[in-house]
């Protein structure tokens, strides 16, 4: 990437967006940042920082003016609890901050914008079982997506269609599937079904019960943070205006998600399975065929490995904040 190129990451102060800017600067790039608020653990490193409403007009005019790229991170989310609560306040607000932004980097003359999609697009019917057929990215029609955060995701996958087909805006789509690693959320509401694994683990003495939300046979493949930038930086450099998927193929049911993280925290935990919470589908996984053919991205790091490293964080995390004793 040359280093005159400037770069606009909104959803800055979030999970995947404080890491993206990390990575932009390592590569010697000029980065904004927009967001409501700063990232929570430390400083953003971005050139420039603003503090800005995304669902509002005036905010992504100011947000796009000067730059080349847009990667589209800002948006209402978090883990499986909060987006089955809360439907119309996410949908309303994440279409206005999509569509505001894809005109927003028409009118300023952007010259790519990536989308940050989500798995949870693809239709639900064909996710029922725990042994789940990955899911090709043809799978997310005809439309069954998730209430409220999959139908808003997939209105916008279909918008920037539109915005390349009518006014030759270079669109790239990333359909996330379950990102995990340090500095994400991991209490509080928002956070996702590792962080929330980690979390109960790390306050868990040896020997001691943690609640899982279901029966603990759902499925789910999950991407660790690095790899999940080195798809993103190599999608925007890429041709493909399709989406694609971003995720593993290796699918795993919450037990065994909690047996790995018990591993890398060396503890030994029971269970009690609460199956009135909520869990989405029954089992999901990616098939990466077309990302592997398309950007030649494979996942580098084992779930293993990638698990230690979260786990570490949020244990850190939570003796720093006092909820943990050393
Ligand atoms: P995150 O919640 O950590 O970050 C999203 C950021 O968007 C937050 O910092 C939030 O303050 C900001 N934001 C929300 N409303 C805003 C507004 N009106 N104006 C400006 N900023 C606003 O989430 P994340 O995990 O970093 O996810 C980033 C993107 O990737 C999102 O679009 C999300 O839907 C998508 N995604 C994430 C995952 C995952 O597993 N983390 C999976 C699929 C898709």
């Amino acid at each position: 990437m040359a280093s005159s190129m400037r770069v606009l990451v909104t959803g800055a102060g979030g999970f995947i967006g404080h890491h993206l800017i990390r990575r932009l600067k390592q590569s010697g790039v000029w980065v904004r940042g927009a967001d409501v608020r700063h990232p929570d653990y430390e400083p953003s490193p971005a050139d420039d920082f603003q503090l800005v409403d995304l669902r509002e007009w005036e905010g992504c005019l100011q947000a796009t003016r000067g730059v080349d790229q847009v990667y589209n991170l800002a948006a209402d989310m978090g883990g499986i609890g909060y987006i089955t609560a809360v439907h119309a306040r996410l949908a309303r607000d994440n279409v206005l901050i999509n569509a505001h932004m894809l005109e927003a980097a028409r009118v300023n003359r952007v010259s790519r914008f990536l989308f940050s999609s989500s798995a949870c697009v693809y239709a639900q019917a064909k996710q029922t079982e725990a042994e789940v057929t990955p899911l090709k990215e043809e799978d997310a029609h005809p439309a069954d997506p998730e209430p409220g955060y999959g139908w808003e995701k997939l209105y916008t996958e279909e918008l920037c269609r539109y915005f390349y087909q009518d006014h030759r805006l270079e669109t790239r789509v990333a359909r996330l599937h379950n990102l995990y690693g340090p500095l994400g959320c991991y209490d509080g509401g928002r956070e996702k079904s590792v962080a929330a694994i980690c979390r109960k683990v790390a306050l868990a003495r040896d020997g001691d019960e943690i609640e899982i939300w279901g029966d603990g046979e759902q499925t789910r493949s999950y991407l660790y943070i690095d790899d999940c930038l080195d798809g993103l930086t190599l999608l925007m450099a890429s041709d493909y205006r399709g989406p694609l998927n971003l995720g593993t193929e290796r699918l795993v049911t919450i037990d065994h998600l909690v047996d790995l993280v018990s591993c890398a925290a060396a503890k030994r935990v029971t269970r009690r399975y609460d199956p009135a919470k909520p869990q989405g589908v029954r089992g999901r996984s990616s098939d990466n065929t077309r990302v592997r053919r398309t950007l030649g991205w494979d996942p580098k790091i084992s779930l293993e490995e990638g698990l230690a490293r979260t786990y570490a964080w949020i244990a850190q995390e939570l003796r720093r904040s006092g909820k943990l004793s050393a």
